[in-house]
Parts: C-alpha cells; structure tokens; sequence
C-alpha cells in the first residue's frame, strides 16, 4: 500500500517529465498565438459549482466526482473539469467589467473522475483547455476548432478527424427533446440501464452511450440539427463556413451531444482512430447560458478541454519521439583530493550557463567515469593533480575518445557552443 500510488494515478517520473514539459511548451504557444492567457485555479472548489454548473444529470455529477467534507464539514469537490472553475474565477474577479472577450487558458490542470481505469482513462488526468467569454460570435468557437487541430496536426498526430454539431438552445431543445423522447419510448426497454435513466432525465445524452446496443438502437433517432431554431441555425452555418475557409477537414455528426449540461449550439470533439478504437482526446463547445447559471451576467462563451495524457498516448502510438534535452553538457570527474577544484569548476561552468555535475557518492575516478557514461553526457573533464596544479581540465569527448586539455576559463565555451 505504502509504495502503490492510488489506482486509476500515474507518476510522470524524472526520466519522461521533458515529454510534458515539450508538450506544454507547445501548448502554451498555441495558445498565446491566439491571446489566451494563463489562468490558474484551485484543484478544488465548492461542490455546489459542479452541480450547478456541470449539472446534475450528468454521468461526471452522478458517479464520477470526488467529493468530501473537510474539517469545517464543506462539501468540497476535486476538480471534475475545468470550465465551472473558470467561470467562478471570471465571475469572482469581475473579469466581465473589463472590455470582453477574455481569453484564457489552462494548462497541466489535474482533472479528477471516479472512472474504471484503463487505457486512456484515469482518476487523475490532466487538461489543457480554453475559455473564452464574451464572444457570441462563431468565429470564437472556429478558432477554437482550429487552435487544437493545429496544434495536434503540428505534433504530428495522424488521423484526426473533427466532428461537429450543435445542440440548440433552450428556444429550440426542447423541441428535439420532445420528439427523442418519443423515438426512445418504443425502444427503452432495450437500452442500457445507466441509458435507461437517461431517458427520463437528460435523453439527449443516450446519443452518447458508448455501448453497442445503445448506438444500433439510436442509428435512427431524429436529429438535432433538423430542428434548429433560426439563429441556431444560422450560427452552425456561419462556423462551418469559417472551417471551410481554413480548410480543414471535418465531419458534422449528430451524435456529438458531450458530457456535460452546460453545452448550446455548437459542440465538438477531436478524434483519432487507434488500434484499440476511437479516442476523444479534445472536446469542448459553446455554453451561453452557464455563467449567468452560475450567478453572473448574461455572457456567452465557448471553450474545450484536451486530456494531456491522451496526446501523450497517440505520439507513442504514431511512433513520434520527442527531443530529450541533454542533461548535461559536462560531468566533472576528479582524483584524489581535488573535489573542492571540481566543486568550484561546477559552480562556475552552472553560472555561465552549462548543465554541469559532479559525482557526491565518493566514487572512485574509474566508477566516476562510468557514471558519466550511464548519463549520456558528451563531455568529461578531468582534473588531476597536473591539472589542479595548471588550471587546466582535461577534456574528453565521451563520443569518438578524443582529449584535449583547456584552462578552466574557457571549458564552458568549449562544451556549449560545440
Ligand atoms: P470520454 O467520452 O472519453 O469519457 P469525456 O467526454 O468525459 O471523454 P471531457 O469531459 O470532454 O471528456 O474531457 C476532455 C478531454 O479530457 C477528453 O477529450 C480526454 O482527452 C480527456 N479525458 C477525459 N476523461 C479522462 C480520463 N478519465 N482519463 C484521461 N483523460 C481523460
Ligand atoms: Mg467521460
């Protein structure tokens, strides 16, 4: 137990954190390439925001959330996603009196779900997601669109397809909802259970069971998108002519409905096919009605989240390899007596900028060597007593054998600009 992190959690060890720290790079590019900025908020919030805000139909509410009391008996939630956060944190800070929209992103955010771990599916995850308030207009949502095609296409990610829809207002929902309803009601005795309790609650999200049954008996339900109320309509139409004119390629499905209550209008997800079946690494979409839900102001908005952990999954699947930063440019080596000389060398050569270490194991110079080895560093540098006694290290180029020895003043130019 000691030793076993919890199930469904996994550790980003020393050895593979420069793949996230490469991701995130990008990510947080992208990001300002389009005016988002960083916005960071607690890993916990009051229960009550999530069931407001996710609302309480849903899977993530009904069986997914962390939840706890703490020692002032609070009801506090782990972070399930992060949009409600978001918007408390707009609404906390007045973002809304400054000129909209407000763009802003997160990144690396830990995202907490009671699932059944698996492939791809964790208690603990990670999301890069935007949000961006104050923007009615569709080519909010198509940026949004684009920004992570894009980056996923840049990564090098293969098989991307997007796949849109848009789910209405509450003018026109309840309209479809009606006539779901009545299509389901011939068929509900076949459904899933958990699809069962969607009829009566929340039907729209039986469109997003995974279960094989549920999709077959779904193939033919009424769509959404037949009943659009004008502006809904009008707004579909508007963002798919701005994808057209990006040119990218993507697909509009009527069985994109997601997870969460907040969404209107548009809705969307980023696919890719693996061996395994489909994944979802990025969804997101359109919710005008959740930040005056949630207490404040009429403000539309759009955003999405992409799961970290996913992406990382589809570059080890597409066989794409992340540059590993070296970790050192040089390890200092020494003999006998002469650890303060390489202390101070290490010191120095940091200060100028190089990675640089010494061995504080007290190893002996040949098991310092092979040390070195095992790090991957190009350079050694010697110091001996004629060394020592010089100023000077003797420099070796762990790769073709090579030495040379150098004063100590000038190793630093030597290793990096080589
Ligand atoms: P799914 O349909 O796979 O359950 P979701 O609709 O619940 O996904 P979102 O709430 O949209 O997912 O979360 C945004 C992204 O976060 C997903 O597209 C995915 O990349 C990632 N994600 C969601 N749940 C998990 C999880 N349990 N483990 C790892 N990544 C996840
Ligand atoms: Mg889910």
């Amino acid at each position: 137990m000691l030793t076993q992190a919890p199930r469904g959690t996994k550790d980003v060890l020393p050895t593979e954190s420069y793949r996230w720290q490469y991701l995130e790079d990008r990510m947080r590019k992208a990001a300002a390439l389009a005016g988002f900025r960083e916005v960071r908020t607690p890993v916990f919030e009051h229960t009550e925001l999530f069931l407001r805000g996710v609302g309480d139909t849903t899977d993530i509410v009904q069986k997914e959330m962390y939840t706890f009391k703490d020692k002032g008996d609070r009801s506090i939630t782990l972070k399930p996603e992060g949009t409600a956060g978001a918007v408390r944190c707009f609404l906390e800070s007045n973002l809304y009196a400054e000129a909209l929209p407000c763009k802003m992103y997160y990144l690396n955010a830990p995202i907490f779900r009671y699932e059944n771990p698996q492939s791809g599916r964790l208690r603990e995850h990670h999301q890069f997601g935007l949000e961006c308030f104050g923007a009615k207009e569709a080519t909010a949502d198509a940026e949004l669109i684009l920004l992570a095609f894009h980056l996923l296409q840049d990564l090098g990610i293969q098989n991307l397809s997007v796949r849109i829809n848009s789910i209405g207002c509450p003018k026109c929902r309840p309209v479809y909802h009606q006539a779901l309803k009545e299509f389901l009601a011939g068929r509900v005795d076949s459904l899933c259970e958990t699809c069962r309790e969607r009829f009566d609650r929340n039907p729209l999200r039986v469109l997003d069971c995974k279960e094989k049954k549920c999709r077959e008996l779904t193939k033919d339900a009424p769509s959404m998108l037949d009943m659009l109320c004008d502006e809904c309509r009008d707004h579909f139409n508007r963002l798919q002519a701005c994808l057209d004119s990006a040119g990218i390629p993507y697909r509009v499905d009527s069985r994109i409905v997601r997870g969460l209550d907040y969404y209107t209008k548009t809705v969307f997800e980023l696919i890719t096919s693996t061996p395994d079946g489909e994944l979802t690494v990025c969804g997101g979409g359109r919710y005008d009605n959740l930040v005056a839900q949630v207490g404040g102001p009429e403000i539309p908005a759009v955003g999405f989240g992409m799961g970290l952990e996913r992406v990382l999954m589809l570059l080890d699947a597409d066989g794409i390899r992340i540059p590993e930063p070296p970790r050192y440019h040089i390890f200092i080596t020494y003999m006998g007596d002469h650890a303060d000389a390489a202390f101070r060398l290490v010191q120095e050569l940091r200060q100028q900028g190089v990675r640089a270490d010494m061995d504080h194991c007290g190893r002996s110079l040949k098991a310092q060597f092979k040390y070195a080895n095992k790090t991957g560093v190009k350079w050694n540098g010697v110091i001996g007593d004629d060394e020592a006694a010089a100023g000077t290290v003797k420099l070796r180029n762990m790769e073709n054998g090579e030495e040379q020895t150098v004063t100590m003043a000038d190793v630093a130019n030597l290793v990096v600009s080589d």
